[in-house]
Order: structure tokens, then sequence, then C-alpha cells
């Protein structure tokens, strides 16, 4: 059994296309289909291509093992129990909304429990993570940040609710963001280990000591004074890097109005997909491509681990 390449996956996506296209249970399976199986329908538990539908519900028939399956069966969507055109649009307001989404509008929007509005943000931002996995090279500017969040009850001086974030990005290329417990050399030099390639050309930071020693036979580290108020030397400079901070502020700002610490690494992993997918103008079909494919990762294990 075979299904056609679907070619509803437009670049320019919107609201009422969505609903045309994806607003129902059934052609929300098609797509899934087409995605999960583009070489046709096969077993998930014998690989065959043998395959029965079923006429009275979704699903199929292995004519090898007799399985009986459906697109869901073994990916996440399964899972939840969650309609599936309420998935699609939850992947569609992710991964075009241009401030980002918390949980708590996700919830709002789809009339969902906040459990499951949680869950369907850190999985589709999983997804998305596994579409730039790829670690940067070339020219690598390398910078951190404190964000300060508010608490209900303290006042401005308040402490106790900042962050330090950590962020790379690759010149003309893709970015990685991190919260970090401090701003130790140990810490700093392990990110930067995590997120470049080995024979990166060169690393762009500040003057800050805990960033020496960096450099190896294949990689130059070279820094801009920001104390001393030099801020660009030559090509040396972390302003791609800056600019992605001013980002998180206005969007912190914009979108999330308060902010709590706590929630940050998740803020961070947001602005982080979209910024490496500002240009794939196939990110809704792609992160649909990764939830039907990905192995499940079962609701309980992952509220356990939160
Ligand atoms: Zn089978």
């Amino acid at each position: 059994m075979k299904t056609k390449p679907t070619k509803s996956f437009k670049a320019d996506m919107n609201l009422p296309k969505l609903f045309a296209q994806f607003g129902s249970d059934e052609k929300c399976r098609e797509q899934l289909t087409s995605l999960r199986w583009p070489k046709g329908v096969t077993c998930p538990r014998c690989r065959s291509k043998s395959i029965s539908t079923i006429a009275e519900r979704p699903q199929y028939d292995c004519n090898a093992c007799r399985y009986q399956f459906s697109v869901t069966s073994g990916t996440i969507f399964h899972d939840t129990h969650l309609p599936l055109s309420k998935w699609f649009l939850a992947i569609y307001l992710m991964t075009e909304s241009k401030k980002g989404m918390s949980a708590l509008q996700i919830k709002r929007t789809l009339c969902v429990a906040y459990e499951t509005a949680w869950y369907l943000c850190h999985r589709i931002r999983a997804a998305m993570r596994e579409i730039n996995s790829n670690l940067l090279r070339e020219v690598v500017e390398v910078d951190e940040t404190y964000v300060s969040g508010k608490v209900r009850g303290h006042g401005r001086g308040y402490k106790g609710n900042k962050a330090i974030a950590i962020g790379a990005v690759q010149r003309k290329g893709k970015i990685r963001l991190q919260v970090i417990p401090n701003a130790t050399k140990q810490v700093l030099h392990q990110f930067i280990k995590d997120n470049t390639a080995p024979d990166t050309e060169a690393i762009y930071t500040d003057e800050m000591p805990a960033y020496w020693g960096i450099e190896d036979a294949d990689t130059k580290h070279k820094w801009v004074n920001h104390s001393a108020e030099k801020w660009v030397v030559g090509d040396v400079h972390t302003n791609g890097i800056e600019s992605v901070w001013s980002l998180l502020k206005r969007s912190i700002v914009g979108s999330y109005h308060k902010v709590s610490i706590k929630h940050l690494d998740a803020y961070l992993d947001e602005l982080e997909h979209r910024f490496n997918n500002r240009k794939n103008e196939y990110i809704f079909r792609d992160t649909l491509t990764k939830l039907v494919s990905a192995a499940k990762l079962p609701y309980a294990e992952l509220t356990n681990a939160a």
C-alpha cells in the first residue's frame, strides 16, 4: 500500500490553511501516514510492506505477522489521547510564533489541562532541537548574560531570582543556548566543548579570564575588551550573540511577562529553535516528521523526571 507524498506543507502556512488541511482527525492521519511512511505503510513490528486496511477503524493489519496498528501506534501521538488536530495546532503555534509560546498560552488556546500543555511544549521542543543537532563550527561567538525574573512579594533588589545564560553563535549560522550554574572556567569550557566542533576555526569572546585557554592547535581564541569599551577589533566581536540576548530579553518582556527563572531553560530552548529555524520554511513539517518517527517517551516517565 502506497501513500502519495504530500504537497500540503507550503512554506506560507497560516491558521485558516491549517484548519482547512488538518482540521479533522482523518486529514491529520493522512498527513502523518505520508510523513511516517513516505515509501508506503510498513509494519512497525516485522517491517513487512504487505498491509491491509481495516474497514471499521483507522487501522492497518499486517499480512505477515497479523499485527494491527495505526499511524500513531508507538508514537507520542498515541500516548496522549489528545485529538490529532490539537497536536497539529500546538505544533503550528510553537513553530510559527514569532515571540514564542508558553505552556500557559498553549493551555488557554487549546483548552487543555496545564499538564497536557506542558507535555506538548516539552515534546515539540525536543523534536525541534533534534532537527538542529549539528555542532557549531568555523567562527563561533560565545558570551554569557544575567537574566533576572520577577518574584511575587519581592522588590527589585531581590537577588534570589537570577540566572546565568550562556550562548554560542556560529557566524551566519545557528545558535546554542543554555542555563549554567556559574561562570567558572570549568563550566564555560565544558559548554564550548559540548557545542562546537573540535576543528572550529576561531572562538570569539569578551575578555573574561574564565575563557582563557580554550584555544588549541586548530582553534584560535580572540577576545574584545568590553570593559575598555572596545567592542569590535577587525573581525573580532560578539555582536551576533549579543543580538540574541536582546531578542531573549524582548521575548521575555513581550510574551512571558513574569519569568520564572526555574523555566528559563525552556525559554532558551524555544528561542534557540526559533532562531535556528528562521530560514527553514518547512519547520512545521519537519517537526511533525520528527514527532511521528521518534521513539515515544512515556508521559509518566517525563513528569517524574521534571
Ligand atoms: Zn508485521
